[in-house]
C-alpha cells in the first residue's frame, strides 16, 4: 500500500504558507510505516520543534489502474475517509530552502493519520466534489474546508497521478488540506470530522 499525497490543492493554504499555486497537482508519497496504528496517541517526534496538523479528504482505490482518464476516474474509489498529514514545518521550510525533496518532513512513523473507519460515497451524500470537513483542537475549531475549494479535483488527481504510478487497491490519496494549518503540542487533542461524523480523536503526547 502506498500514500499519495497532494500538496497545495487549496489557494487559501498555498497563501497562508506564502507559496504559489500550482499549474498542475504537487504530490508526494508517505510509506506504509507512517500510518499510526488505529487508537495509539502520537508521540511528539524529537527531530522536530514545529509540529503541524494538516487535515485533509482521503481517497481509498480499490483497483488496479493506470493511465486512468479522468472521466473513467470515479470507477476507482468508492470509499471516503479523513486524515491528517503531519508535518515538521521547520523541516519541511529547510528542505525547501536546499532544493531537498520533503520526506524527512513529512513521511515519518506516524506521520499518517486516518480516520476510525471509511465512508461510502452514499453515506457522504453522494457528491465527492461537496464535502466538509473539519478538525478541531482542543475543542476549538482550526480547519475547515469543502472539497468544492480543491483546485484538482478528486476525479483530475486521479489521472494526473495514475501517468506516473499505477494505483493499486488499497492505495490511499490525501488530497490535501485547507487553510489554518497550525502547530501541535504535547497534550492537545485533535478531533476530525468528516461531514457531520467524527472519524478522528487524535491525543499528543
Ligand atoms: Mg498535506
Amino acid at each position: 500500500m502506498k500514500i499519495i499525497c497532494i500538496g497545495r490543492n487549496y489557494v487559501n493554504h498555498a497563501k497562508e504558507l506564502g507559496n504559489e499555486v500550482p499549474k498542475e497537482p504537487l504530490f508526494f508519497l508517505k510509506p506504509d510505516s507512517a500510518v499510526l496504528p488505529k487508537k495509539q496517541p502520537l508521540f511528539y517526534p524529537s527531530f522536530t520543534k514545529d509540529l503541524h496538523y494538516e487535515v485533509e479528504v482521503v481517497v481509498k482505490i480499490n483497483r488496479l489502474g493506470k493511465h486512468i482518464e479522468e472521466r473513467f476516474a470515479h470507477k476507482y474509489y468508492n470509499q471516503i475517509g479523513l486524515g491528517i498529514d503531519f508535518t515538521a514545518r521547520d523541516i519541511q521550510q529547510e528542505c525547501k530552502e536546499k532544493g531537498l525533496p520533503w520526506e524527512k518532513a513529512k513521511s515519518f512513523d506516524g506521520s499518517a493519520i486516518l480516520g476510525n473507519k471509511f465512508l461510502s460515497i452514499e453515506e457522504i451524500g453522494g457528491d465527492v466534489n461537496n464535502i466538509d470537513f473539519s478538525l478541531f483542537k482542543n475543542q476549538e475549531l482550526v480547519q475547515t474546508g469543502n472539497t468544492k475549494d480543491m483546485m484538482f479535483t478528486i476525479d483530475k488527481i486521479i489521472a494526473y497521478i495514475s501517468q506516473f504510478y499505477t494505483l493499486k487497491i488499497g492505495d490511499l490519496i490525501f488530497t490535501g488540506t485547507p487553510a489554518g494549518v497550525g502547530p501541535v503540542s504535547i497534550g492537545d487533542q485533535l478531533e476530525g470530522f468528516l461531514q457531520e461524523e467524527q472519524l478522528i480523536k487524535l491525543n499528543i503526547k
